[in-house]
Parts: C-alpha cells; sequence; structure tokens
C-alpha cells in the first residue's frame, strides 16, 4: 500500500447543510491535523466530538472527527475524516488552515484514483463510483452498484483469465518442445476462443442502454401540425408542458423535458411540426426538428388514426421509416381508419386526449429501447471499445486456426493482443493519460 503526499478536500456540495464533510488523505496526515484538534491520540475508526482551531488557537468550529490508519480506509492511505457544520466559510476556512500547513488541494476523484491505485478496487469499480454519483434514475443506481461490488469485474476478469490460461499453455509448448508435458489441441483452443468470444458478444449488446443510462436517451416526437404532438409530450410527460392549440404551427421550436420510464432516464423531445411554411421563424422551428431527428435514439411518429395520410404525413415518414422509430396514430377516440392496417406493420393507436392507449405505447418505447438485456449490468463506451477490440483479435484468431494449423508463436501473438485489451479495461495496466480521462469526470473530494 503506497502512501501519497497528504490531499484535502471539502467532499460535500457547495452551500448551506446540516452537516459539510472535510477529507484528507495520505503521508502523515494525522500528525497534519492533530496540533489543531484537542483529541491527542486519536481511536482508528472512531467518532472524535473535537473542537478545531487555527494556528493562532482561534475555534473554527466543532464537530465529528474519524481518523482511519492505513490500509483500513476508502484509499487505504492514512486518513482523517471531519464532519462539520455546513457552512461553506467554516469548510473553507478548515480547508485553507490545511493548505497552510503542508497539505495540497486533492484534484477531481483523487480519492478514488488512490483507492484503484492501492488496490481497493479494480477500474471498473472506480468507473462505478462516478456513476453511482451521477446516476440518474433507479436503474442506473443499481446498475452502477452491482458494477460498484464488482459483478462486472467478476464477468470480464475471468475472461481474462482464460486468456493468460491459454498464452500459459501455449508458452510452456514452445519453451518445453522436447518434454512430455500437456499441450492444448488446436480444437479445444478453438473451442475456448469461441466460448470468450460469446461472453464478450453479450456485455456488448448491453452499451447502448448503458449510454442510455448514463446519459439518458433522445426520444423525439414528430408528425405534421395539429396532429396531437404537444398533448402526447404532454401526456408522456404528465403536466401541461407543451401549448395546445387547434391552430396549426403554434410550436415554433422543439421543446425538452426528462422523464423516467421505469427507470430509464429520457428526453422528452416535442419538435415543431414539419411542413412547408413560408413564415421564417416556423421555418427555423422546422429546420430545428430537423436536426433533432438526427439525434433521436428513438422517434415517435404522429399521424392522425381517423384520417388516411396525407402528403406532408408521407414526407416525414419517408424521414423517419428507416431509423429507429414507432408508428403512432393518435385521436383514436375519433376512429381507426382501416387504411393504416394496410401501410403500417406495427403500430399504436393512442388518444392523447382521453388516455387511451399509453400504457401500451410505453411497453413499446421499452421494448423498442430493449429493457431487458445485460440483466440489469450495463457496460460504458470505453469498456465496449477495448471488449470489441479484443473480440476482434479472438476472432482473427478462430479464423485462421479454422482455416490453418497455426504455430505456437503466432498463437502467442495473437492471445496476448487479446489478453492486453482486457488488463486495459479493469486497469491491470494504465497510463496516466487514461487515469486522467476517467478520474477528471469526478467531483472534488470523491
Ligand atoms: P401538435 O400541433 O401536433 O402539437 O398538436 P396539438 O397537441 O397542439 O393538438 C392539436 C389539436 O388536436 C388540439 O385541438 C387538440 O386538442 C387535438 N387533439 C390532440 N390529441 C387528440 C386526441 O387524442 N383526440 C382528439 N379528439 N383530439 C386531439
Amino acid at each position: 500500500m503506497k502512501q501519497r503526499e497528504p490531499i484535502v478536500a471539502i467532499a460535500t456540495p457547495y452551500g448551506e447543510s446540516a452537516i459539510g464533510v472535510v477529507r484528507l488523505s495520505g503521508l502523515g496526515v494525522l500528525e497534519k491535523v492533530l496540533p489543531f484538534v484537542n483529541v491527542k491520540k486519536p481511536r482508528p475508526r472512531y467518532a472524535h466530538l473535537v473542537k478545531l482551531f487555527d494556528e493562532k488557537g482561534e475555534q473554527i468550529d466543532e464537530g465529528i472527527m474519524i481518523y482511519y490508519q492505513a490500509p483500513k480506509s476508502y484509499t487505504g492511505e492514512e486518513m482523517v475524516e471531519f464532519f462539520l457544520h455546513g457552512n461553506p466559510i467554516i469548510l473553507k476556512k478548515v480547508v485553507e488552515l490545511f493548505l497552510r500547513n503542508g497539505v495540497r488541494m486533492a484534484q477531481r476523484g483523487e480519492f478514488t484514483k488512490r483507492a484503484f491505485l492501492n488496490g481497493k478496487m479494480d477500474l471498473i469499480q472506480a468507473e462505478a463510483v462516478g456513476d453511482l454519483i451521477g446516476a440518474k434514475s433507479e436503474l442506473a443506481l443499481s446498475s452502477a452498484l452491482r458494477q460498484l461490488r464488482g459483478e462486472l469485474s467478476q464477468i470480464i476478469s475471468p475472461l481474462r483469465e482464460r486468456l493468460l490460461n491459454l498464452s500459459a499453455f501455449v508458452e510452456a509448448s514452445i519453451e518445453f518442445e522436447e518434454q512430455d508435458i500437456p499441450t492444448l489441441s488446436q480444437e479445444e483452443i478453438l473451442r475456448s476462443l469461441q466460448e470468450i468470444e460469446k461472453s464478450i458478444q453479450s456485455l456488448l449488446a448491453t452499451v447502448k442502454m448503458g449510454e442510455f443510462l448514463r446519459k439518458g436517451l433522445n426520444l423525439a416526437i414528430v408528425g405534421k401540425p395539429n396532429v396531437g404532438k404537444s398533448s402526447l409530450f404532454n401526456r408522456l410527460l404528465g403536466t401541461q408542458r407543451a401549448i395546445v392549440t387547434d391552430v396549426p404551427g403554434t410550436t415554433r421550436d422543439f421543446l425538452q423535458e426528462p422523464i423516467n420510464l421505469e427507470g430509464i432516464p429520457i428526453n422528452l423531445i416535442d419538435t415543431a411540426g414539419i411542413r412547408h411554411s413560408t413564415d421564417p421563424v416556423e421555418q427555423i422551428g422546422i429546420q430545428r426538428s430537423v436536426e433533432k431527428l438526427k439525434s433521436a435514439h428513438l422517434i415517435l411518429f404522429v399521424a392522425e388514426a381517423h384520417k388516411p395520410l396525407q402528403a406532408e404525413d408521407l414526407y416525414i415518414h419517408s424521414l423517419v421509416k428507416d431509423k429507429n422509430h414507432i408508428v403512432v396514430l393518435n385521436k383514436v377516440d375519433l376512429g381507426l381508419w382501416d387504411g393504416h392496417r394496410e401501410r403500417f406493420e406495427n403500430f399504436v393507436a393512442v388518444s392523447a386526449k382521453e388516455g387511451e392507449g399509453l400504457d401500451e405505447l410505453k411497453k413499446t418505447i421499452l421494448e423498442t429501447i430493449g429493457t431487458t438485456s445485460g440483466e440489469g449490468l450495463y457496460i460504458s463506451i470505453r469498456h465496449a471499445d477495448l471488449l470489441q477490440k479484443s473480440l476482434e483479435v479472438i476472432k482473427l484468431l478462430a479464423d485462421r486456426i479454422q482455416k490453418e494449423e497455426v504455430s505456437p508463436e503466432i498463437l502467442m501473438l495473437y492471445l496476448r493482443e487479446a489478453q492486453h485489451y482486457l488488463d486495459e479495461l479493469i486497469g491491470e495496466i494504465t497510463t496516466e493519460e487514461l487515469l486522467g480521462e476517467i478520474f477528471s469526470n469526478f467531483c472534488i473530494g470523491k
């Protein structure tokens, strides 16, 4: 366990609160703190009620101090945490006191980075700390918590170990060529590779959902003016946010509001009705709607249920039909025109006015997003990138083995490369650059 230079930070958000936390970590941190508190020999992991003084002996505050003896702390280093009155002026004074006395300001995520560097958690778990704090929904929270508990690492580490084992066997067959030691046949290696391939693929299938959970899913409502987009937007939102009128072209710009559908954070976007317009303001709105379509993960194409499609509907449908979309036929309270069944293989008939069909629409949205994959564990883009790279190498090798007898030296090359990406994934090998990238997204004090 390595102890680094002492650092300090406020660990709670800025502003007035009941309690504010200041934490310190690093080599000799207790020694830095003791001159300023009225407890001389704190017991580790014990809540001491202390008075905190500055250099002149003036009291700054009174609160709880906990001392953690290395390595039994979050970072694995010696740590001290103060639970003080949550006044920003007090907390700032405390931090400044330590800054004047040999402690430096912590960088973003530096406590967690040290926990990682000291082997308290692997890189995937350290990332989960950030995800956990930033989680915007129940589902994101539970995924981050499971990742923090190491569940994702427990799927990925064995894959890495299998590659390592294969390498070991192949390496032994090179080194001890003359001797009678057990070796693996090419078929056995191939079978192993195929199993690893399958596991990686099922992990990769969760990345889309993982990104939705982390960043939210953009769901755009499009359709020509007056089909009921704003009414549907309000229905899904549960409040009257968008203005509903029977004058076409009233939504001049797009509206965006967050909603939460079964734990999935969704950015719901009500676009301006797309149509030919000579009004310059409406034109800008329409242009923005077309732009919004491009960034949408899922589109609700809205048309009227009781009428045949018109030229404008057909034009908008042509814009979305090759994208991930759901056909929503609104105003079904006024009837359902038969011709829709012939044109659309699937659609959801709703009445934004009466509320009919809305549960089915929500269900269809969730099914289309594919919430069922991943069993509650979702990987990030960084994970997916490295898994994909590893997968490509494994596939290439599997291909070669199926075509020809591959020499042990070549096998080694491939196996090592595939393993290398998984090493990077769990943080067996890291660079300062990578760590900087990951931990710079954290808040200070974490
Ligand atoms: P937008 O221009 O597509 O956003 O449409 P609005 O939501 O502003 O609605 C246009 C008109 O259609 C308003 O008069 C709404 O009251 C009406 N409307 C919306 N949804 C329904 C529905 O499900 N049934 C009926 N009968 N009228 C609706």
